[in-house]
């Protein structure tokens, strides 16, 4: 099978930013900055959206599609990790991203990946193709999840009444489960990231997670994330950009063609994918 590579971005409010701004796009030099790294390496960017934000930063989402391959898909409506698959949620996910895009989405990630079993029978019921919500990987803590049971590769959830949909997990580095993703990059050091990539190497199918505010969590001014995960966070200030490079050249130099994840499901989809029965979702 080809080896494909998706960047999938969460599109959401700064992180613990009082004033909820989304510097990427409201910051010209972050902006430009994302734009020719994107550019210089022909990726291909699914945008998992917010999608109440589509009333106050439409005008700015189109900027970005006009200048990069962007895709845009739902995370959620209000991103409230207390009801992140609900039936309104879905719901009004799906409406939003109609009104705005004129056509109903195909793909859903739910926030912090807290997905579930009514979740997904929620985005079966509203004709969702696929979910990308399943970490494969450890995470401590309130919203911690333990799923190494979970495979590191797309499968199939099938409900009894035939509906299925693909899921796409959250890429972690093979063997040592540690998620594909920015964050942990930064956290890391891409001396020791890199090193875990040779060592380990990544599923032929492989998403990349970010966020916008990975790219400078750091400079976020009065930021309320503190304590350890504020100084987790802000590893490595000042090199998320060359850090996103390096990560995007890697994949380029490991035989990784993007693309976007629309065009990974119609892919993926229909080849005997592991199949997991809804009913007996974990
Ligand atoms: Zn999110």
């Amino acid at each position: 099978m080809k080896k494909l590579a998706c960047v999938t971005l969460d599109m959401e409010p700064d992180y613990g930013d009082p004033e909820k701004k989304i510097r990427l796009l409201e910051n010209p030099e972050y902006f430009e900055r994302y734009v020719s790294i994107i550019n210089k390496y022909n990726a291909k960017v699914t945008m998992f959206t917010v999608t109440q934000l589509f009333d106050s930063y439409g005008d700015l989402f189109r900027k970005l599609a006009e200048r990069i391959p962007l895709e845009f898909s739902v995370h959620s409506h209000t991103h409230d990790p207390h009801n992140a698959c609900t039936l309104d949620e879905v719901r009004n996910s799906q409406a939003a991203y109609e009104k705005f895009r004129g056509v109903k989405p195909i793909g859903y990630r739910a926030p912090i990946g807290r997905i579930d079993k009514e979740g997904l029978g929620h985005l079966l019921d509203h004709d969702f193709a696929y979910d990308a919500s399943v970490y494969s990987s450890i995470r401590p803590g309130k919203f911690g999840y333990f799923n190494l049971h979970m495979p590191n590769s797309p499968f199939q959830v099938q409900r009894s009444d035939g509906r299925s949909l693909v899921e796409f997990p959250f890429t972690s580095i093979e063997t040592i489960r540690i998620v594909f993703a920015l964050s942990y990059a930064k956290l890391l050091g891409w001396g020791a990231y890199s090193l875990l990539l040779k060592l380990f190497g990544l599923p032929e199918i492989t998403l990349l997670l970010s966020h916008p505010y990975d790219f400078y969590f750091g400079s976020i001014p009065n930021n309320t994330v503190n304590g350890l995960e504020g100084f987790a966070m802000a590893r490595n200030t000042g090199r998320e950009f060359g850090i996103f490079e390096k990560l995007l050249g890697s994949l380029q130099k490991q035989g990784y063609t993007f693309a976007h994840l629309s065009e990974v499901y119609q892919d993926v989809k229909g080849t005997g994918l592991k199949n997991f029965s809804l009913e007996t979702w974990k």
